[in-house]
């Protein structure tokens, strides 16, 4: 089975991680797996270009993921952030990891040596040996901005400057996926999602992981030819970590899982899904989306560990061999 997942950070990896760990099953060896991943997160820092969504993706597949943080390595240190800090060099607000500096660099030496993001990704993937194609949405750039009422003037500010120095509590009057409707999705994106025999979006916020990457011309009509199953990044009524419900706010969604299902829309009426999937808690909410053409499952979509990863991406995949993957 080829399948393709829509991806952000956090949620998407740790679901993927699930994913990749059923292809050494005996029922899944003919499992391939392409993560397209959301590049709206990048910035440049120090002269630093990071990819922290490609990043974390490529560490938690590799092993070589904070696991309790989430992002960024293990066994890291922060002696370079606190120097640049000293210096008064900001920002302060951003985590750079000395580990994670490696990375960094070689990308962005790479990048200034002409490489395409694609090809980067690769490079760097070799050495964490992540058993899955990791793919970035796009080689050109892409930014997501947050527009905020702040200080009495409306202003634009960088995804991350929203996120982690203001941690989501500016509201959010609109997001702008900045360059998306000018760029072309990398090679291999929509020939991955075409040839997928289901398409998965991952447990991944669905207003900044998600839109962004089926805002770049092409992919979300790419998406629209094939089965599509989404797994709900909201789990009773909340999100299980960061701001997703300070996005969701801004665009007028509830923090629901069905309203998020809705949000996407089912296949018969236009929209993107097939199939939903939503936690035991929200069992009550199948009965009504399958109505409204979402085919919905409830399965425990909490990921402790690998295993229950694994047990929910396995649910994901066998919910869309129902609906004729
Ligand atoms: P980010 O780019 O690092 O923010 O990561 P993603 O966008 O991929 O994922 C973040 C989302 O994952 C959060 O908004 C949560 O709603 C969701 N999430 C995190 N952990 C879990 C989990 O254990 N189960 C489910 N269902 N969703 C989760
Ligand atoms: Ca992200």
């Amino acid at each position: 089975m080829r399948v393709a997942v829509i991806t952000g950070g956090v949620g998407g990896a740790r679901f993927l991680r699930g994913l990749q760990a059923l292809t050494h099953t005996p029922q899944w060896t003919d499992l391939s797996i392409t993560a397209i991943a959301n590049i709206g997160d990048d910035i440049t820092l120090h002269d630093l270009r990071i990819c922290p969504d490609l990043d974390t993706v490529m560490y938690t597949l590799g092993g070589g993921i904070d696991n309790e943080r989430g992002w960024g390595r293990t066994d890291e240190t922060f002696t370079v952030h606190s120097e640049l800090t000293a210096y008064g060099a900001g920002p302060a607000w951003f985590g750079l990891g000395d580990r994670d500096l490696a990375t960094h660099l070689i990308r962005t030496q790479m990048l200034n040596a002409g490489y395409a993001l694609s090809d980067v990704t690769a490079a760097l993937c070799k050495r964490w040996d992540i058993g899955i194609e990791l793919l970035p949405m796009s080689n050109d750039r892409i930014e997501t901005h947050v527009t905020v009422d702040h200080d009495g003037e409306r202003k634009a500010m960088h995804f991350q400057q929203w996120w982690l120095e203001h941690k989501a509590e500016i509201p959010a009057q609109s997001f702008a996926f900045v360059g998306a409707d000018t760029a072309t999705a990398a090679p291999g994106v929509i020939a991955a999602l075409s040839e997928a025999d289901a398409i998965v979006l991952a447990p991944s916020n669905p207003v900044v992981s998600i839109a962004p990457v089926l805002a770049v011309p092409g992919i979300k009509e790419a998406v629209m030819q094939r089965p599509v199953v989404g797994v709900s990044p909201i789990i009773a009524g909340a999100a299980v970590r960061g701001y997703a419900d300070a996005c969701l706010r801004a665009i007028d969604v509830e923090t629901d899982a069905a309203a998020v299902a809705r949000h996407f829309g089912a296949r018969a009426h236009g929209g993107l899904l097939n199939g939903w999937l939503v936690d035991d808690s929200d069992h009550e909410v199948c009965a009504a989306l399958t109505d409204e053409g979402i085919v919905t499952k409830a399965v425990p979509l909490w990921m402790r560990d690998v295993p229950t990863a694994s047990a929910m991406a396995e649910a994901s995949l066998l919910l869309a061999q129902d609906l004729g993957a």
